[in-house]
């Protein structure tokens, strides 16, 4: 069986200036069979985004920092962490890109944010200025101990994955999808009412989802199923 190549996005350590990617995604990437390749982000002159995808099968959006606001078109109004204007410039490109041919995108976290943005929906900049009631998405417990649980919508791609209707998961995150973007679903929410998952109604997989299951694709079934679907459309696409 061939593993098709996974092109996994890296975040920026302003220090050392320095590209890093967190080893679990690549992990379970490699775990669920598939081939990971990072991709720095730089510039894309024209042309260029197409030139990274037509040789890889699936695109990961990593997690990491905040989105720009200016992105989606907002002036910064509520506390907002480091934001890198070359990631955001190159992976809304490559979004836009895949979502035109239909690769199959997994967007993790941060990740889901750039998916919605690029294919045309909104971000919170903040859920506690925004969202009244909301839950505490940012947790200190360690990364593979999930501390809320996410409601699945029945009918979704998302609960034929997971096979379950309640799901607990992990969370590092104080921006969110506000409203999901044309032609995609809200496949999972918090108690709180918060996004936490969507899917693309129309390509065999463009899913994002709000969690961190890289972290915990050691400990729960329901992030292997996550991978090994990702990896199984990269696989049905693959050249
Ligand atoms: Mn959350």
């Amino acid at each position: 069986m061939n593993s098709p190549v996974i092109g996994i996005t890296c975040s920026w350590e302003i220090d050392r200036a320095a590209y890093l990617s967190p080893r679990d995604y690549t992990d379970a990437v490699r775990a669920a069979g598939g081939r990971p390749v990072l991709l720095p982000h730089t510039t894309l002159e024209s042309g260029e985004a197409e030139s990274v995808l037509s040789r890889i099968d699936g695109l990961l959006l990593s997690g990491g920092t905040d989105l720009d606001p200016a992105t989606f078109g907002e002036e910064p109004r509520f506390p907002l962490k480091a934001i890198d204007p070359v990631r955001d410039g190159f992976e809304l490109a490559l979004s836009r890109t895949a979502l035109t041919t239909g690769l199959p995108v997994f967007g993790i976290c941060r990740g889901i944010q750039v998916l919605n943005l690029a294919a045309g929906g909104t971000v919170y900049q903040d859920l506690s200025g925004q969202v009244p009631g909301a839950l505490r998405h940012e947790q200190d417990a360690p990364r593979w101990h999930p501390t809320h649980t996410v409601s699945i919508e029945k009918g979704t791609k998302l609960h034929a994955i997971l096979e379950e209707a309640l799901c607990r998961v992990n969370s590092f995150h104080h921006q969110a999808v506000r409203d999901a973007a044309p032609g995609f679903a809200v496949s999972a929410t918090a108690s709180d009412g918060v996004v936490e998952a969507i899917e693309a109604t129309d390509a065999p997989f463009v899913l994002g989802v709000q969690w961190h299951p890289e972290n915990t694709y050691r400990t729960l079934a329901s992030s292997r199923r996550l991978f090994a679907a990702f990896v199984t459309a990269a696989r049905a696409g693959s050249r």
